[in-house]
């Protein structure tokens, strides 16, 4: 498939603007052809209009029809070929077992939803029959069940291409949920935008739906994602990226006449709390370990451990000596792109001229979009009595943060703004005595990890990824794993309905044979009405 340079606007290409913006190889800081279109208000709007002319008909699907449709996608990716691998390769820096792996997932996350829209369980059916004897008053029939909340406004993000761009954990589960999804394209890969779109754009066409049930509409402004989530059919948005964005956006859907919900994931600095026993039993292989997960992806995972806290002590200089090893010899990265390396080095530098904050190993330097790794050292009083220190250093560097005693890294813990991920080494002696740490940090993360590392993050159906604010801003939700769909439906109650007038999800015959909650009990059995 050919790049032509073009949005993908209900069904059909487009590019009426004049302003073009191009990709620029991070590596070597050459412009990509084509250029492409900045989107213009006109099609923005024609966007969010065409996506709420098609909800009806999406949400009408049976889930097993969306389960269709969302295995249709994944096959047209997997057909797009090595030309999607190479162009995104150019446009990421990205090597081409990380692109291929991450299409892997990203097929294999729009396969899982398809699984759990046949299983049906995720619509949280729920029926209670009517008890017209009942004194003082008869209880009517109530039935509940979860419905596609409307069109949905995803951001592609730029540290994962595919699996968090335009086919993305979001976009899978919105069009799960029988959602329409309008993607506001990440800048930095327009070129795999366009053709990702283009592959589902042909999925939407095969299944004879209406095309609004998918667009694509690209910008390198902010204009484009705040019309977007400005325009009124819009009902929700998706968004991975920084806290500055995710939370202009989040403050501007909230100023909307009709305000909508924003699930924003906006990464965290990941503690890694590492208790004495464990520093002494190999602290090499324990250091390499680290280092591995702090520069994987070039240290671009929003859960790559910013934080390591250690105890004062021998076994802690031993870690530390390795770790210092293992940063030195860590290789230069390439960032998605160059913004994000100069912020990298610019929020580096910030933390390096606070004081008592050293640089224990890696450089400070590098150029266009060279991420350099870097080890800093700084005490767990000067790291809470200066909280800037708290927020994200996105890129390959770590705080090494040395506390007095268990209580000092409890009290470290509590001063923490919320976090994606908490991780613990301890031996089995040393996690029966870390209650009180472990039940701190189970208020400030979303997932706690033991004797791992933060970075590699399951798609599965108990995977949680999200944290308290700032990390997200739901921290009820997930972008991640199964769960994830729940973030666009709504429940709905019909009360007193006929069996001929509720949806199949409700219906006496249990038509699609889901589990639901009848009268208080899990059941696929058809319900008898009294
Ligand atoms: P970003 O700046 O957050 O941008 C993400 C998306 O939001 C882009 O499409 C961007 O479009 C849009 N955007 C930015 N500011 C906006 C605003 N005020 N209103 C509306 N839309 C806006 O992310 P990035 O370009 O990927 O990287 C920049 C920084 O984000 C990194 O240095 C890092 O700190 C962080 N980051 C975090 C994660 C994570 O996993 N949480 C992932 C990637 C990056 P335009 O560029 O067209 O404005």
């Amino acid at each position: 498939m050919e790049l032509e340079g073009t949005h993908w606007i209900a069904g059909r290409r487009s590019a009426e603007g004049s302003e073009r913006f191009q990709a620029v190889d991070p590596t070597t800081g050459e412009t990509l052809e084509p250029g492409f279109p900045e989107a213009t208000s006109a099609e923005i709007a024609q966007a969010a209009d065409a996506a709420e002319e098609a909800f009806t008909a999406l949400a009408a699907l049976a889930p097993s029809e969306r389960a269709q449709l969302l295995e249709t996608i994944a096959d047209e990716i997997f057909e797009l070929g090595d030309p999607l691998l190479e162009r995104l390769g150019r446009e990421t820096a990205l090597p081409p077992a990380r692109l291929t792996g991450e299409r892997g997932r990203t097929v294999g996350q729009l396969r899982l939803f398809a699984e759990l829209l046949r299983d049906g369980t995720c619509l949280d059916a729920r029926i209670d029959t009517a008890l017209p004897d009942r004194e003082p008053l008869p209880r009517p029939d109530l039935r509940r069940v979860l419905r596609p909340l409307g069109p949905v406004a995803v951001f592609g993000a730029s540290n994962f291409p595919l699996a968090f761009s335009v086919a993305g954990g979001d976009t899978a589960s919105a069009l799960a949920a029988g959602c329409p999804v309008v993607v506001k394209g990440h800048p930095a890969h327009p070129g795999g935008s366009e053709l990702v779109a283009a592959a589902v754009a042909k999925a939407v066409a095969k299944h004879e739906l209406p095309g609004g049930a998918f667009s694509l509409v690209h910008g390198a402004s902010p204009r484009v994602g705040e019309e977007l989530v400005d325009h009124p059919s819009i009902k929700s948005v998706g968004f991975t990226g920084s806290l500055r964005a995710g939370r202009a956006l989040f403050d501007r859907a909230a100023a909307r006449p009709e305000p909508i919900p924003v699930h924003a994931e906006m990464g965290s600095s990941n503690p890694v709390f590492f208790l004495t026993g464990v520093l002494s039993q190999d602290p090499a292989a324990l250091a390499a370990a680290t280092v591995g997960s702090l520069t994987l992806g070039a240290g671009q995972f929003c859960t790559n451990p910013g934080m390591l806290v250690v105890p004062t002590g021998a076994e802690a200089d031993g870690f530390r000596e390795a770790l210092v090893a293992a940063v030195s010899d860590a290789p230069t990265g390439t960032a998605v792109h160059a913004g994000i390396a100069e912020s990298y080095r610019s929020d580096l530098q910030t933390f390096l001229d606070t004081p008592d904050v050293e640089l224990l190993a890696g450089t400070v330097g590098g150029d266009g979009a060279a991420l350099q790794p870097a080890l800093l050292g700084v005490s767990a009083t000067t790291l809470t009595s200066r909280p800037h220190l708290l927020s994200e250093l996105y890129g390959p560097a770590t705080l090494l943060i040395t506390a007095d005693s268990t209580d000092a890294m409890t009290a470290l813990a509590a001063a923490l703004p919320g976090q994606l991920t908490a991780t613990l080494h301890a031996t089995d002696d040393e996690l029966a005595g870390a209650t009180g740490l472990l039940s701190t940090l189970s208020r400030r993360a979303g997932r706690l990890v033991l004797r791992g590392f933060p970075t590699g993050v399951e798609v599965s159906p108990a995977m949680h990824h999200g944290g308290p604010y700032p990390a997200s801003s739901d921290e009820r939700t997930t972008s991640v794993g199964t769960a994830a769909i729940a973030r666009f439906l709504r429940p709905t109650c019909w009360q007193d309905f006929p069996d001929a007038a509720l949806p199949p999800e409700l219906r006496d015959d249990n038509p699609l044979g889901l589990l639901r909650l009848v009268n208080g009990q899990l059941t696929r059995e058809p319900v008898t009405r009294t």
